[in-house]
């Protein structure tokens, strides 16, 4: 108990307990995925392949998804924290694919690197959308950066514009307590952000995150819907999309973690020396598998503390 009273302290201190993109100065967003080539370009626009209309935007090391109807667009993350151009760059991106006006815009989930400069999309007249639970936070961490959401999804939501079905799913709190799934059901996709990490390690310790367990229920709750293709709000593993066998690779991290931590703390390892111990060479091509393996532990070894 106390190792979690210092870590919720050092949270605290470093912003983290809102969330890594919460707090009125965030920490840095978090890194894009090792996977990135340094040389691409600053931004890029793509037809998801074997879509008419489902498109990503990647700003940097951020992604978002937007999909083009013949009654507007339903845009999601705006992806501008510190980088206002990241957003009129979007807005621009999409008016070269279409002159449909902007209809929606649908937070992922509450972190600011991925929702901050919704402005210019809110200035042309769209509706913007997240969970409730995203909306609470938001208005608990006010920032002039953000718009609120005019309208909230608690569950489920179905969003039809244009011919086109767009589910928002909540499957529980994961890497936040308020991460959307957004299901296109004709097209067999999903978008998810920072909760379905391809063949990446989880961020750092894990910060706001209520409760890893809750996590994986969430993974599985994932794999359960009816999809064949994953856009991942970054671009993990050279940029590719994600698929189930993915959520269930990262469902068996985190068994195989939890269960190698277990081992630890019985032997009373918890926590200085099994973030330095342990190691799970299965995962070691994976992304960020040396810089956040000893805080993945650490979170860990904290749920064995009964945390
Ligand atoms: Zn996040």
């Amino acid at each position: 108990m106390r190792r979690h009273v210092m870590w919720v302290a050092a949270a605290t201190a470093l912003g983290l307990t809102a969330g890594h993109g919460l707090a009125q100065a965030p920490p840095a967003a978090q890194p894009a995925p090792q996977a990135t080539p340094p040389a691409q370009p600053m931004f890029a626009t793509r037809k998801v392949e074997g879509t008419d209309n489902v498109y990503i935007f990647r700003y940097q090391g951020h992604q978002s998804m937007f999909v083009v109807t013949k009654a507007g667009v339903i845009a999601t993350d705006p992806i501008g924290l510190r980088r206002p151009q990241a957003d009129t760059t979007y807005i621009d991106e999409i008016k070269k694919v279409t002159s449909q006006p902007i209809k929606y815009v649908i937070y992922s989930h509450s972190h600011y690197d991925h929702i901050a400069g919704g402005k210019p999309f809110k200035d042309l007249g769209a509706r913007f959308i997240a969970h409730k639970n995203a909306q609470a936070q938001l208005k608990r961490f006010p920032s002039p950066d953000v718009v609120m959401p005019d309208e909230v999804v608690d569950n489920k939501r179905t969003i039809t514009l244009g011919g086109t079905t767009l589910e928002l799913i909540y499957v529980g709190r994961n890497h936040s307590d308020n991460s959307l799934v957004m299901r296109l059901p004709k097209e067999k996709l999903i978008f998810t952000v920072d909760f379905v990490p391809i063949q990446t390690l989880l961020f750092r310790n894990l910060p706001d995150t209520a409760s890893p367990p809750e996590w994986e229920e969430s993974l599985k709750r994932v794999a359960a819907l009816d999809w064949e293709r994953m856009i991942p709000g970054h671009p993990y593993a050279g940029g590719r999309l994600g698929t189930k066998q993915d959520v269930q690779d990262l469902i068996g991290y985190m068994q195989d973690l939890g269960a190698e931590v277990k081992k630890a703390a019985a032997e009373g390892k918890c926590t200085d020396t099994a973030m330095k111990e342990i190691k799970l060479p299965k995962y070691e091509k994976w992304g960020n598998y040396a810089a956040f393996l000893p805080g993945n532990v650490e979170r860990y070894c904290y749920l064995n503390n009964g945390n």
